[in-house]
């Protein structure tokens, strides 16, 4: 499919860059490298990803105002992957969680938890497509690879490396952790596991991917309760996305 080989130049181009800033920084400071993580951290995944396209557009797991769920829709754009593609994997994953329909897990081939960046799994049948974006959003969706651009040359009118270091650079950072954490890590046992949760799959909760993670270690909880933005189940444990979504996103009902 045409989006799926942008978003493929996409991937490629953010790796390129992300390689060149690693050289950057050896040949000159670090500056530039501490900007780039700090952006991808909060903006990219915790914002972007993690509450926009996860919590809000895949799940819907919260309701908030008209202006905010532009934002949120614009937010979702800096990780560079289409909000409609990401949605639709996801909730596919949640439906076949480490079965043999699923699209990314270890549990079926090591080489699928890729997918994300390689296109390639071993499932190879349709994706069930459901509504993802209100009306509006999806007539301006058309555009999303442009409007992706648009950062990039926003940023570059800043500086060329806001542009190639910070803007184009984020969604390489953001592949690399969600391959690592929300697809590998969390499905499988590690020190720190526990599980509150007898489902079907291999999630895991994790004390340490949760720290690290800001809030998405809290994956066995999150697959038997998708359907709520605050991952956390016990006294003991804390969502800081959830905290963030309660204070300034969501809407307070009375
Ligand atoms: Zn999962
Ligand atoms: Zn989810």
């Amino acid at each position: 499919m045409q989006y799926l080989k942008v978003q493929s130049l996409i991937s490629i181009a953010a790796l390129a860059c992300l390689i060149a800033l690693m050289w950057y920084a050896v040949q000159t400071d670090w500056i530039w490298l501490v900007i780039s993580y700090v952006y991808y951290k909060l903006v990219v995944g915790l914002l972007g990803n993690q509450i926009a396209q996860h919590r809000y557009f895949s799940h819907r797991s919260f309701a908030t105002t008209g202006t905010k769920e532009w934002i949120l829709y614009f937010l979702s754009l800096t990780t560079g992957v289409n909000p409609v593609f990401y949605a639709l994997a996801h909730r596919h994953h949640h439906r076949y969680s480490d079965q043999p329909r699923d699209l990314h897990s270890v549990h079926n081939k090591w080489t699928d938890v890729l997918s994300p960046l390689s296109r390639q799994t071993s499932y190879t049948g349709e994706i069930e497509i459901s509504r993802v974006l209100a009306a509006e959003q999806r007539k301006i969706n058309h555009y999303w690879p442009w409007i992706f651009l648009g950062y990039v040359i926003l940023a570059g009118l800043i500086d060329w490396r806001c542009a190639v270091f910070v803007v184009l650079t984020g969604p390489a950072w953001n592949y690399l952790h969600m391959i690592l954490f929300r697809v590998l890590l969390v499905h499988l046992k590690l020190p720190g596991s526990y599980r509150n949760f007898n489902t079907t799959d291999h999630s895991w909760n994790n004390r340490w991917i949760q720290v690290l993670d800001w809030g998405e270690g809290l994956h066995n909880n999150h697959h038997r309760w998708p359907q709520r933005y605050n991952q956390a189940t016990e006294p003991n444990e804390f969502d800081p996305a959830a905290w963030i979504i309660d204070q300034f996103i969501k809407t307070k009902h009375v």
